[in-house]
């Protein structure tokens, strides 16, 4: 098959190290009968090695030119989405087989759609059993920090509050062709039975994170002036003074049922 030149636009960073792929397909552990996707099988360096232990694989792909490759191998267990993975519907049931169990998704995901991808398929997250993802180490470390974390904020509030998170390995650039200007690393997302925050008021939710995390150097309630009082923090048994960075999943949780309870209908 004639060569492929890596596109820039698609974010092309094909894995080339056996090792590095072996560990990642070993920390995904496939079973055969598992549901799995992967967003970008590019010119299948996770694809091939998962295929030899599944019994049926579903990709994304979104480049004409790969997605001709992947064709013309003509793979029986293999179902290919031709689309943009940020416009896939997760829940829908496209698969050869009819059931419906939530799908596993895996992916050495183009850095330029990492973060859009990740809230779009956490909106979809009850269709997920979990995500096994390659990104950039600083989006990982920051994607996994705790309360307190120099890297805590908007990310780790949004993601955690929906899944549990867990940096598994770190990747040097060496592993890639061509080689990205960053390291990377290996991240299992596995979304929450229960969600931390209620439906009703997720979308409050949102708002209320961007706003406590627009101006990270100043206080909790400078951030929220225009929300609540300081006087209200303290009710809530917040802080005022304190940093965006010390505000736990829970109390930002705790303001918002305040605000939504104080709402005008
Ligand atoms: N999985 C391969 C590997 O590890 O060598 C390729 C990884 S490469 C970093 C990213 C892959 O995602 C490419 O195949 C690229 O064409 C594909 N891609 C880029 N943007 C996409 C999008 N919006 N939707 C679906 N696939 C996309």
């Amino acid at each position: 098959m004639a060569s492929h030149r890596a596109k820039k636009r698609f974010g092309q960073n094909f894995l080339v190290d056996d090792s590095v792929i072996h560990s990642l397909v070993n920390a995904i552990g496939p079973q055969r009968d598992d549901r799995i996707l992967e967003i970008g099988p590019g010119l299948g360096a996770m694809t091939l090695p998962l295929l030899a232990r599944v019994n049926q694989l579903e990709v994304i792909e979104i480049d004409r030119d790969l997605i001709a490759r992947w064709h013309a191998r003509n793979l029986e267990q293999l179902t290919i989405h031709e689309c943009d993975a940020l416009r896939f519907d997760f829940r829908a049931d496209v698969t050869v087989d009819t059931d419906a169990r939530p799908r596993r998704l895996v992916g050495n995901l183009p850095y330029n759609i990492s973060t859009p991808l990740i809230f779009h398929v956490l909106e979809q997250a009850d269709a997920v059993q979990d995500m096994h993802f390659m990104l950039q180490k600083e989006v990982i470390d920051r994607l996994c920090a705790s309360c307190g974390d120099r890297q805590y904020g908007r990310l780790a509030v949004m993601v955690q509050s929906r899944c549990q998170t867990q940096k598994l390995l770190e990747i040097p650039a060496e592993s890639f062709s061509p080689a990205p200007k960053v390291t990377s690393a290996f991240v299992r997302l596995e979304p929450l039975s229960e969600p931390k925050v209620p439906d009703t008021i997720q979308d409050l939710f949102a708002r209320l994170v961007q706003q406590a995390f627009a101006q990270p150097r100043k206080t909790i309630a400078n951030n929220l002036r225009e929300q609540l009082s300081a006087n209200a923090l303290t009710k809530l048994e917040i802080d005022p003074g304190s940093r965006p960075q010390s505000i736990s999943i829970e109390q930002l949780i705790r303001i918002t049922q305040q605000l939504s309870n104080t709402a005008p209908d």
